[in-house]
């Protein structure tokens, strides 16, 4: 037929989508999933954060992860100049799982989609969405495989197209990002690595000694292999000579620590890089189209903050959509848009003071208070839609007291007042 019908069609089968269409699912709703590229496909953003757990077993996905065998995750690990300094995720204020996964997304993306569909969800590969008409309910054009052009007509469209950004380009809603563009290169090295001290339960960020807004990842597989990148602006990697994986390698190597680390890797996947990758928009919903994940808001992956927003905007967005569908009135902006924000927000003010140095003096800080760690800790566990935590929700004027004390404790009055 060149014409179907739908509750909701959904771009993108990437996390945000594959649990948004599993919730509506749930609720009885007819689903249609669009995905332009064929599962399993290379995605980055490798290290999951606990609280997007919470999403996956909303979901009813969580048995067929823990089975998978990816790599366990407790925590967060920083190094700067010879300074280590972790995060347990378990040790944190906010209710909810402490631990997580680091996986390589082709896997893990396909595990989510495919249990998706084992529930009953229709998800359709290789079907790319062009075009979308609102004067009426929305009505989406696609592309098939056999170059042929059909329509989707539904009550409500969810954009999960990540990177790919249909509706904002559609639409005319991208909007400046509020980061300097930034650009990473990364790889998966076969990581030989033989010092009994590193902990594969983290994923390890280690700043460059020289310049402090340079900082590498380094996230250990289940499988004796490591995903390793550099992120940096664009003008400070322009002095790198050589191929990719020259210019990776020969930064990598001017961080003694990692240097060390990984002295006998071996490069295991062709490197790759990315530019300008944040992003943000005018508009997130509206009656009629809500933004998941990455095709809203991207910020920055310093605190592997990716695929939680994008499970946590499904999870809303799901709620607020079984609402209108079951015939009660939703108000987009104050219901899903504002409080997606609150959480996104917490982690704009984060990386923000990463990249300016405030927020690295807290991490390397020696002595810090059991409390405030706590309540940090929630956040770099992904908790930062819990309002109960002051450094949500007060999030920049908190960090500021906190950078005060670390970096004069003796003039800064007690930590009770915090
Ligand atoms: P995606 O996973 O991008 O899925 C979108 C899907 O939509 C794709 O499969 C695509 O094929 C499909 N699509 C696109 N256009 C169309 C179309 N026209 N029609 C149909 N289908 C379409 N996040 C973390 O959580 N942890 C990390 O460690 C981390 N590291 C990162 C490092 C870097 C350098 C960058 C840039 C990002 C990182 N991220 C990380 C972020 C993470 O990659 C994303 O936030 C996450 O993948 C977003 O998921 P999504 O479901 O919104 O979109």
């Amino acid at each position: 037929p060149n014409s179907l019908d739908v509750d909701v069609a959904i771009i993108g089968a990437g996390p945000s989508g594959a649990i948004a269409a599993s919730l509506l699912h749930q609720q009885g709703k007819r689903v249609l999933v669009l995905e332009k590229q064929h599962f399993p496909r290379f995605s980055i953003g490798e290290s999951l954060l606990p609280c997007c757990m919470q999403f996956i077993e909303e979901a009813g996905m969580l048995d067929a992860l823990n089975a998978a065998g990816f790599q366990h995750k407790n925590g967060a690990a920083f190094r700067r100049n010879g300074t280590y300094t972790t995060f347990d995720f378990t040790d944190k204020f906010t209710p909810g799982p402490g631990t997580t996964f680091q996986v390589q997304r082709a896997s893990f993306d396909k595990l989510l989609a495919d249990t998706a569909q084992s529930q009953g969800v229709d998800i359709r590969y290789g079907e790319t969405v062009e075009a979308i008409d609102l004067t009426e309910n929305p009505r989406l054009t696609v592309r098939n495989e056999q170059g042929e052009l059909y329509q989707i007509n539904a009550q409500y469209v969810l954009d999960a197209s990540g990177f790919g950004r249909v509706l904002p380009r559609l639409l005319n809603l991208e909007s400046p990002s509020c980061l300097p563009p930034r650009s990473a290169i990364f790889t998966h090295v076969e990581d030989n690595i033989s010092d009994a001290s590193f902990d594969r339960n983290k994923i390890l960020i280690s700043v460059h000694p020289e310049h402090k807004d340079i900082w590498y990842w380094l996230i250990p597989f289940s499988n004796g292999r490591c995903s390793l990148g550099v992120v940096a602006e664009p003008q400070l990697l322009e002095r790198l000579q050589g191929s990719l994986e020259q210019k990776l390698m020969s930064i990598v190597n001017e961080e003694p620590g990692l240097k060390a680390l990984l002295a006998n890797a071996k490069v295991a996947q062709e490197c790759a890089t990315l530019k300008g990758y944040s992003a943000n928009v005018s508009r997130l919903a509206t009656g009629k189209f809500a933004l998941l994940g990455n095709a809203g808001e991207f910020l920055d992956p310093v605190f592997s903050s990716g695929v939680t927003i994008a499970m946590q905007s499904a999870s809303m967005a799901a709620k607020c959509l079984t609402k209108q569908l079951n015939g009660e009135t939703v108000d987009w902006q104050a219901d899903y848009s504002t409080p997606l924000m609150q959480g996104v927000n917490a982690f704009r003010t984060y990386v923000q003071a990463w990249y300016d140095g405030r927020f690295q003096d807290v991490i390397f800080y020696e002595e810090p208070n059991e409390r405030i760690k706590q309540m940090i800790c929630s956040i770099l566990a992904g908790y930062a839609w819990d309002t109960n935590n002051p450094f949500v929700k007060d999030s920049e004027r908190r960090l500021n007291m906190i950078v005060e004390l670390c970096r004069n404790p003796a003039a800064t009055p007690a930590f009770a007042e915090v």
